[in-house]
């Protein structure tokens, strides 16, 4: 999925979580965070190849946007490390591996990993073979899973008009929760004097 919507749908689940039990601000930035960064991470060699070396940003910028097969050319150590940061960015053993170290060390899990979780989860079913397809399962293999790819026209349309209906819906609910408690706020008031 677009990097975008991922941060949004992270968002807006954070958004939900924050009404079941409360949730610190950092938390809630970190989520979103992670869920942006896997397509974020594998960026980070060319970057450093447009700043530290002869690269530029028109090549940075290009292969952000490319289609399969028109990326444009990177010197072979940068296309190697680029592709592997993708590859680790969204498999699930990788996230697997490090929710269980941190869960170890932290002995409770760390909520922002959700934000991993949920980039990871929804790229799998929002990619196709002929569309980068997540590498889910790396490093055991590259493959990815036969989703629908997410540039689809009316995919993209009825995402975003999803995360319009969720966001709307989570403004105007919280909106009537604060009416609602303060309604009770004033009633409480009124009945102890
Ligand atoms: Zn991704």
């Amino acid at each position: 999925m677009d990097i975008l919507a991922h941060a949004l749908w992270a968002g807006a689940g954070m958004g939900l979580a924050g009404r079941r039990r409360p949730v610190k601000r950092k938390t809630v930035a970190l989520t979103i965070a992670l869920s942006a960064l896997p397509d974020i991470f594998h960026l980070l060699p060319i970057m450093s190849w447009w700043l530290l070396s002869d690269g530029t940003f028109a090549t940075l910028r290009a292969y952000a946007i490319a289609l399969p097969g028109q990326e444009p050319p990177l010197p072979s150590t940068v296309n190697l490390l680029s592709h592997h940061l993708h590859c680790i960015a969204h498999s699930a053993i990788v996230a697997a591996v490090v929710t269980l170290l941190l869960w170890a060390l932290l002995r409770s899990l760390w909520i922002p990993l959700l934000g991993w979780w949920s980039h990871i989860v929804i790229d799998v079913f929002t990619h196709s073979v002929d569309f980068y397809p997540a590498p889910v399962l790396y490093p055991i293999t590259q493959r990815g899973f036969d989703g629908l790819a997410w540039n689809t026209p009316w995919f993209m349309v009825a995402n975003y008009a999803a995360l319009g209906l969720v966001g709307v819906w989570l403004l105007a609910s919280r909106a009537k929760g604060q009416r609602s408690s303060l309604g009770a706020n004033t009633d409480r008031a009124k009945a102890e004097t």
